[in-house]
């Protein structure tokens, strides 16, 4: 075992972690060096299986009881469906991916349970129109449509691999009736709005980032350096995003806006700019959702109402996740 800990101990990206410590010191002060060692200690990540109410695999669930897993969400959380199920445990370890098969629907998905926060946060209702402006590969889709069943569903990937991987999920998840209510794009997503002005309910936008958790493992240290120096471009990709759905949104609808970095210029910088420079936006109270998921998920305190961010931590090892919520109010 300590062989296997020495490996994994030496693929830690040394460039990317003194980047973090410095940055992150400053942004989370005393919470980042626990933080930085779960994300420096894979043998603790956790993972949590969201079960596909499309295709009920029977004994699933007593089988996952068994190995020590348990329902991840309180089931008094007002906008969860019954059949919405996600099962996580404190012990690391994997349970087995599912291949894809064509023709045939997968029983589950594996994700980081924080992924489900920004959908939760979303609050889709039956018979919503609904985008999905960054979707590949289709987590969030999938757990949208494990939620409620949307009048039509945008699903929209620009890279044209990641498209194609899209469109695999959707196909291992979601039934013939049901996947005659979805279409799916290869636009840039930051033309949307123009596109489509004020057509949807709902949209999430699961934008692109700084990946905290996998760059710390880059396997090429120039490819990280790279990286780290274009990270800047990052935050007007992603408000360039945050515009685009605000025009696609209905007066009245809502947005997620969500990252999987710790990053504050990704983050809150990005909605602080947006709600200044949008006077029909306004920031929308999760803190309540916050506090109903706090026995599963620790978050860096301190943060405003509109916004969470999910720390990952022993036992609880979800995340990096930030997550808003907006309204366009005209
Ligand atoms: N929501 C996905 C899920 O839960 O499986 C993960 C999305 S990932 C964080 C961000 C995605 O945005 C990447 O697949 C990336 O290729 C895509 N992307 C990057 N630039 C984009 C753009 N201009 N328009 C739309 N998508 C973009």
């Amino acid at each position: 075992i300590s062989l296997t800990l020495r490996k994994l101990q030496k693929q830690i990206c040394q460039v990317v972690l003194d980047h973090f410590e410095k940055q992150y010191t400053a942004e989370l002060g005393d919470a980042w060096s626990s933080v930085r060692d779960v994300l420096t200690s894979p043998w603790c990540w956790q993972h949590a299986l969201l079960l596909n109410r499309f295709s009920p695999s029977p004994g699933l669930e007593s089988s996952l009881a068994e190995q020590g897993y348990h329902p991840a969400f309180p089931a008094a959380l007002p906008y969860l469906p019954a059949a919405f199920r996600c099962y996580s445990r404190t012990a690391p370890g994997r349970f087995p991916a599912q291949k894809h098969q064509p023709g045939r629907l997968k029983g589950y998905y594996l994700l980081n349970a924080a992924s489900l926060l920004p959908v939760l946060a979303l609050e889709v209702r039956d018979g919503e129109d609904v985008l999905d402006l960054c979707a590949a590969p289709g987590g969030k889709s999938v757990a949208i449509l494990q939620c409620a069943c949307p009048g039509h569903f945008h699903c929209n990937e620009y890279d044209d691999m990641r498209s194609r991987w899209l469109e695999q999920t959707i196909e291992s998840f979601i039934p013939d009736p049901l996947v005659n209510l979805i279409t799916v794009s290869k636009l840039d997503g930051r033309q949307i709005g123009d596109l489509q002005p004020e057509f949807y309910d709902k949209v999430l936008v699961d934008a692109p980032c700084s990946n905290d958790r996998s760059w710390l493992f880059s396997a090429d240290p120039q490819q990280a350096v790279l990286r780290l120096m274009q990270r800047k471009e990052l935050s007007s990709l992603q408000f360039q995003l945050l515009r685009s759905a605000v025009k696609a949104l209905r007066p009245g609808g809502s947005l997620v806006y969500s990252t999987c970095t710790l990053s504050r210029a990704e983050n809150s910088d990005v909605i602080k700019l947006l709600l200044s420079s949008c006077s029909n936006v306004m920031p929308v109270d999760i803190s309540g959702m916050a506090r109903a998921v706090s026995q599963e998920f620790a978050f860096l305190s301190g943060t405003q109402q509109h916004e969470l961010l999910v720390l990952p931590e022993k036992g609880r090892a979800w995340g990096p996740m930030y997550v808003a919520k907006l309204k366009k109010v005209s």
